[in-house]
């Protein structure tokens, strides 16, 4: 709807939660205006996200299937690599849906996550650099990692080879600030393995009913990997996608999910958008096919939002005397 110069977002007829400071008083609004200023945010953010103490390393995890693990894994790690921060993305679920939307080749025969749990290839034999961002990395999961659950039952340590494969020396050589790895929708040897090489878990949560349905059997897994593999796991990270205000079940589950988890859901909610579940299918995150869509700014401050976690930051950067690392307030 076209409107008279100086009129405010909500007077011109503006989406409920648009905000009138994201436009000049001289500007009118658009929605072909606010797009646009979408697209710069996500184009040229503003500054650089600050390193994180220590390099972070998260598992991105829920057995349910279509959750938002996958988008979550590729928009977060996007957003921190246009924001300065070098990020890893490892792609654990055979499907190959991180590679793909990285734009990462990944048919038969790649070198991949695959060889890399077998110890033939560490990980810098493996790894790619996305053509969306020269921050953002892959190791790309192939179709040979489907056999890999039964495979890894006889091998020694059999949940801790990535963990052994993601070592410091490998990481540092990467120059990675970031690394997220894409868990398949299964709590197997695949998960395992993701869930003993991360200290942080990272759990998408889609604002649909059930959504709480079958967390409690996560939480539980998490519990046993933390007590018997990776004492240092916690579940640091909850991310709600594909909420659709339009519905009130959305505001339902996002309170009940805040209730129970409180700080460690981000404040930051990711709608559902139509751009976002198109963008895989041009080999592309939402922040390098629309980034003027709503899904691509909300993916933005999300990351945003995840670096500047006050438990991660060094302290000089906070700069009020607070104790700094690995501390859980936001
Ligand atoms: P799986 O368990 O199979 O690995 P997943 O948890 O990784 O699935 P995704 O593949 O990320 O989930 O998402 C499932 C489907 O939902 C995909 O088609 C994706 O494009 C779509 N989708 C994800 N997030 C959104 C969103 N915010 N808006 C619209 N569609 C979305
Ligand atoms: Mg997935």
């Amino acid at each position: 709807m076209p409107c008279a110069p100086g009129v405010s977002p909500e007077a011109a007829g503006a989406p409920r939660g648009v905000s009138a400071s994201a436009f000049s008083s001289d500007v009118a609004w658009t929605p072909i205006a606010e797009e646009a200023e979408r697209a710069t945010r996500v184009k040229h953010p503003v500054d650089r996200l600050p390193c994180p103490v220590r390099r972070r390393v998260l598992a991105v995890a829920n057995q349910k299937g279509g959750v938002g693990k996958t988008t979550s894994t590729v928009n977060l790690a996007a957003g921190l690599a246009l924001q300065g921060l070098r990020t890893l993305v490892v792609d654990l679920d055979p499907q190959g849906n991180a590679s793909t939307a990285l734009g990462i080749e990944h048919h038969a025969g790649t070198p991949s996550v695959y060889e890399v749990l077998l110890g033939e290839i560490g990980i810098v034999d493996a790894v790619a650099v996305s053509p969306q961002a020269s921050d953002l990395l892959c190791i790309p999961a192939t179709i040979d990692l489907a056999g890999s659950e039964i495979e890894l039952v006889s091998m020694v340590a059999r949940e801790s080879r990535l963990s052994r494969a993601l070592s410091g020396v490998a990481l540092d050589e990467l120059g990675v600030d970031y690394v997220f790895i894409d868990c398949p929708p299964s709590l197997g040897l695949l998960t395992v393995n993701a869930l003993v090489a991360a200290p942080e878990v990272l759990i998408p949560i889609q604002c649909e009913y059930y959504a709480l349905e079958g967390l409690g059997q996560l939480l539980r897994n998490i519990e046993l990997v933390q007590a018997h593999l990776n004492p240092a796991l916690t579940v640091s990270t909850i991310l709600l996608t594909m909420y659709d205000g339009r519905t009130k079940l959305a505001d339902q589950v996002t309170a009940e999910v805040r209730r129970h988890f409180g700080d460690q859901v981000l404040r930051t909610v990711i709608p559902r958008s139509v751009k976002v579940s198109e963008a895989p299918g041009f080999g592309q995150t939402v922040l390098a096919y629309d980034p003027g869509s709503r899904g691509a700014l909300s993916y933005l401050d999300a990351a945003r939002e995840i670096a500047l976690h006050r438990g991660y930051l060094d302290r000089s950067y906070l700069g009020d005397g607070h104790s700094g690392a690995h501390e859980v307030s936001r």
